[in-house]
C-alpha cells in the first residue's frame, strides 16, 4: 500500500526533515508513527498525501509513483485516501452533513451518491443526530468524530492521522481509537503519527520511531518507548 525507498526532504529553508527513509507498510496495517516534536512525523504523512514532494528517493501509493505524479491526478489518489488531523479542519460555515458532504463533492460524486454516502458515514461515527449542527455547536469529539466521517466517506483505502487525539481529553480520545480501531477491522490500513504515549503502549500495534529525519525503531507490537 505504501513504499517508500530512501527518502529524503530538504526545505527550502535547507532544514533537512527526513534522511533516507525506507519504509514499507501492507494493506490493512495499523501504524503508530511515534517520535519527538521536528523528527519529521508530519512530513512523512505530507508525502505520502503529495501534500509534499521528497528532494530524493521514491514515494509509491497504492501503486503510483507520487514523485512522477501530474498534478491534475492527484484528486484520484486523495480519493483513495482519507486525512484527519489535530485541529479538525471542518469548514466553520458548513454543516456536519456539508463538511462531510464536501469530500465527495470536490472528487466529483453524483448527488445520489452523497445522500447515500454521507449518512452512512456519519452512522459509523455516531453523528448521524447532528447532521445540521455546525462546528462551533460541537464539542472538540463531536468535531474530530465528523473530520472522521468526512475521512472514511469516499471508503478509503489509507486514512493518515497527524496527531488526531492532539486536542481531546483521554476518554474522547480513547472513543477515537475505538472508531479507528473499528475502521481498520473493516480493512482500512491507518498511519497514526502520535505523542499519545499511553494510546501506543495500550493498544500494541506496529511502531516505527523517527529521531532527527531518520527511523531508529520499527516494531510490530511495540511500545511507544522513548521520553513522554
Ligand atoms: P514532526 O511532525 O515530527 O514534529 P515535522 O515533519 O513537522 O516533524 O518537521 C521536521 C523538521 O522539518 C522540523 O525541523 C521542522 O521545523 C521542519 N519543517 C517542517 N515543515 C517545514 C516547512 N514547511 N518549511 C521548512 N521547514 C519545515
Ligand atoms: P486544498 O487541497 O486546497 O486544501 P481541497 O479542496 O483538497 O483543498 O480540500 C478542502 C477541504 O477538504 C480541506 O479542509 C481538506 O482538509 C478537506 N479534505 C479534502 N480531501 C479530504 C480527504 N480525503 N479526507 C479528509 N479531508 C479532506
Amino acid at each position: 500500500m505504501i513504499q517508500l525507498y530512501n527518502v529524503s526532504k530538504t526545505y527550502q529553508n535547507k532544514v533537512q526533515a527526513l534522511n533516507g527513509i525506507t519504509l514499507h507498510i501492507n494493506k490493512g496495517e495499523f501504524v503508530f508513527l511515534v517520535g519527538p516534536s521536528g523528527a519529521g512525523k508530519s512530513t512523512l504523512t505530507k508525502l505520502i498525501c503529495r501534500e509534499e514532494l521528497p528532494t530524493h528517493g521514491q514515494v509509491i501509493v497504492n501503486g503510483r509513483s507520487l514523485p512522477r505524479m501530474k498534478n491534475r491526478q492527484v484528486p484520484y489518489l486523495r480519493r483513495k485516501m482519507g486525512m484527519v488531523y489535530q485541529d479538525f479542519r471542518l469548514i466553520p460555515n458548513k454543516t456536519v452533513f456539508e463538511n462531510v458532504a464536501f469530500a465527495l463533492e470536490i472528487i466529483g460524486a453524483s448527488r445520489s451518491e452523497i445522500r447515500q454516502a454521507v449518512p452512512e458515514a456519519l452512522r459509523m461515527v455516531g453523528m448521524e443526530k447532528k447532521l445540521n449542527m455546525r462546528p462551533y455547536q460541537l464539542s472538540g469529539g463531536e468535531q474530530q468524530r465528523t473530520a472522521v466521517a468526512r475521512a472514511i466517506v469516499n471508503n478509503p483505502a489509507l486514512i493518515l492521522a497527524d496527531e488526531p487525539t492532539g486536542n481531546l481529553d483521554p476518554d474522547t480520545s480513547w472513543e477515537l481509537m475505538k472508531l479507528f480501531m473499528d475502521i481498520n477491522s473493516l480493512g482500512t490500513t491507518i498511519l497514526m503519527a502520535t505523542h499519545a504515549w499511553d494510546i501506543v503502549d495500550e493498544m500494541k500495534k506496529r511502531v516505527v520511531q523517527l529521531e532527527n529525519g531518520v527511523i531508529v525503531r520499527d516494531e510490530e507490537g511495540g511500545v511507544y518507548g522513548h521520553d513522554h
